[in-house]
């Protein structure tokens, strides 16, 4: 098979290689539509000790079946599918309490970060255990279904975050992650949703998507321009999808007393945090791990149109331009959300 593989920093190579084996339990899928993803793009230098090479990477991605393990139940050949990244073991303490995100031995799919490697879908065909799969409806297009690895974390963070009908929201960051937060919470009755980022193209996706006001950040007079429309409390809620210093700053300084603070932004490992704001207006602090248990339902949310993700997709691209395309996104100088590989 084709297959686009990370092999040093940097350095992406299409290479021949022998289609992968399955065990007992395992679906090989016939690989359709793949996106690139934001921690791929940082893998790929080296940087993140989370790709070592040789690696082939791509956890957002959807398929056909074409082969499954003997012990599986519930899928076939010819099945269209898209999968969960994160595979999960069903027998640890956190699997067992419904806690799949957190399982003792977790790995994801296209990362190898020294205790394991597994290869991802940036290649023709990749094999993932059936329970991390869900069949696609018909109306699902491949590429669609490619971003709903994605979605499912801005469900997910939707879900941690306690929201009681009516409530004002703000959502900082206006990315995939950020703009499907943004759907969730508007489907669990929010009141009032403010979204702010840097880029106005996304502020205009925001508003398409259901934000009642947005607000462009940059600027010294942000936080003012935000309680304009929380009010001068500040909201009951706070998303953080970007993760930042700024940023967390802005989303922690416009949570209420008493509010809630979601974490699900990560760009930069560590940031300071401002305690006494914590401690002293008892701000509740929510991280977001992947999704758990979203995934299915996300699928049925995109399918039946009440989370829209075509605006995600930003370009269509080949496995054969993906060292061209890794280049160019590494620069970051874009305005892209997603990139997703197609197949023949
Ligand atoms: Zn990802
Ligand atoms: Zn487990």
């Amino acid at each position: 098979m084709k297959a686009l593989v990370n092999t040093g920093p940097y350095v992406l190579q299409l290479q021949d290689w022998p289609i992968p084996d399955y065990g007992p339990q395992d679906l090989l899928i016939r690989v359709k539509a793949c996106a690139i993803c934001g921690s791929d793009i940082k893998g790929y230098s080296g940087k993140t000790g989370r790709r070592q090479p040789p690696i082939i990477m791509g956890h957002e991605a959807a398929g056909v079946v074409e082969a499954v393990g003997d012990e599986v139940k519930g899928f076939r050949p010819g099945d269209r599918v898209c999968f969960d990244s994160t595979v999960y073991c069903l027998h640890c303490e956190y699997c067992l309490s419904g806690q799949w995100n957190l399982c003792s031995n977790r790995q994801v799919v296209g990362v190898s970060e020294g205790t394991y490697r597994r290869h991802g879908a940036m290649a023709e065909y990749v094999v993932v255990p059936h329970w991390i799969a869900v069949k696609m409806p018909d109306n699902l297009s491949f590429a669609q279904a490619a971003l709903i690895e994605t979605a499912a974390i801005g469900l997910h963070a939707a879900n941690r975050t306690p929201l009681k009908l009516n409530d004002t929201v703000v959502v900082v960051g206006a990315g995939a992650v950020g703009l499907v937060s943004l759907q969730a919470i508007r489907l669990k009755g929010a009141g009032k949703v403010i979204v702010t980022d840097l880029a106005e193209p996304r502020l205009a996706l925001a508003r398409q998507m259901g934000a009642d006001v947005t607000v462009r950040s940059g600027g010294s007079d942000l936080l003012e321009r935000l309680r304009e429309a929380t009010g001068p409390e500040g909201a009951d809620a706070v998303i953080e999808a970007v993760g930042v210093q700024p940023t967390i700053d802005t989303a922690l300084a416009i949570t209420r007393k008493g509010g809630a603070l979601t974490l699900v932004g990560n760009v930069t490992p560590r940031v300071e945090l401002d305690l006494q704001s914590i401690v002293s207006r008892e701000i509740s602090l929510y991280g977001v791990c992947a999704s758990n248990g979203e995934y299915a339902d996300c699928v049925e949310l995109v399918a039946s149109g009440r989370i829209n993700v075509d605006p995600f997709i930003s370009e269509y691209a080949r496995l054969e331009d993906g060292q061209a395309v890794f280049d160019r996104l590494y620069k970051g100088v874009e305005d892209n959300l997603r990139t997703v590989f197609v197949f023949d």
